[in-house]
């Protein structure tokens, strides 16, 4: 799978995606991400990419000249599953949207900055738009970076433990379970005795029964969803 990011700030993306798991899915071929520097684009000797508000308000706009050179470019080389701006007015993104991103070959991103980019341009290319929340953020770098992160970690061979992420919270509706390591005795607290049981269907049951109740207590808004889920089944 192949992301390609255009960004006036791509250093702040190299950090994020070169380690742990992104590194390794980029090291096993699974996940290629490529950032394209808007300044390469940019208009004359001053590389500019912004300019003033039409109508007027605190704020510099992302000029279109730049943004589309860059898409054009990138579309003549590709074809791209979907051209994605990330925008606190975009879809939420959540587990269901990254299960069906991950199953994509190519796809380019867009990061705004200062008040966002011209809105022709998202008339004219854009095809998704994602928020990663309802907070404003002062780039689309970091939104990129969680979109490349949950994305490319369900591509099948990324994580080591094949099934682990389908036991991660939100993948059927429901928390993950608690979980614990050694020592099974720590501070006076012990790790729940089925966990050192060995007998899976009791563990595996125990663990159902938390999911629940975690998503219960903390998200019955997810419980009603697994709930219907559970009916259609
Ligand atoms: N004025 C805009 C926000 C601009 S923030 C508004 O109120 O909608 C600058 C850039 O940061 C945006 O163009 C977008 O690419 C990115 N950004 C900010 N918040 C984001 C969020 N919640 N999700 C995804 N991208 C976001």
């Amino acid at each position: 799978m192949r992301f390609d990011i255009i960004s006036v700030l791509p250093e702040l993306l190299e950090s994020p995606l070169n380690h742990s798991i992104m590194q390794r899915a980029k090291d096993r071929g699974l996940l290629e991400v490529f950032l394209h520097n808007l300044r390469d684009y940019a208009l004359g000797k001053h590389r500019q990419v912004d300019d003033y508000q039409f109508g007027g308000g605190a704020g510099m706009v992302m000029r279109p000249e730049p943004l589309a050179a860059c898409i054009e470019k990138l579309c003549a080389e590709r074809i791209y599953d979907a051209i994605i701006y990330t925008s606190p007015d975009g879809q939420t993104l959540d587990q269901s949207l990254c299960n069906q991103l991950s199953m994509k070959e190519n796809l380019l991103v867009i990061c705004g900055h200062y008040k966002g980019i011209d809105e022709r341009i998202r008339q004219k290319y854009v095809t998704l738009e994602i928020s990663i929340g309802d907070y404003v953020l002062s780039g689309g770098e970091l939104a990129a970076a969680v979109i490349v992160d949950a994305v490319g970690r369900l591509i099948p061979g990324v994580l080591n433990d094949e099934t682990s992420a389908l036991f991660d919270s939100f993948q059927d509706d429901l928390l993950a379970p608690p979980v614990y390591t050694r020592p099974a005795e720590w501070e006076g607290m012990k790790v729940p005795e089925v966990l050192l049981s060995g007998h899976e269907k009791n563990i595996s049951e125990w663990r159902h029964e938390q999911s629940l109740e975690r998503t219960r207590s903390r998200r019955p808004d997810l419980l009603e969803r697994y709930e219907k889920g559970e009916d259609a089944a």
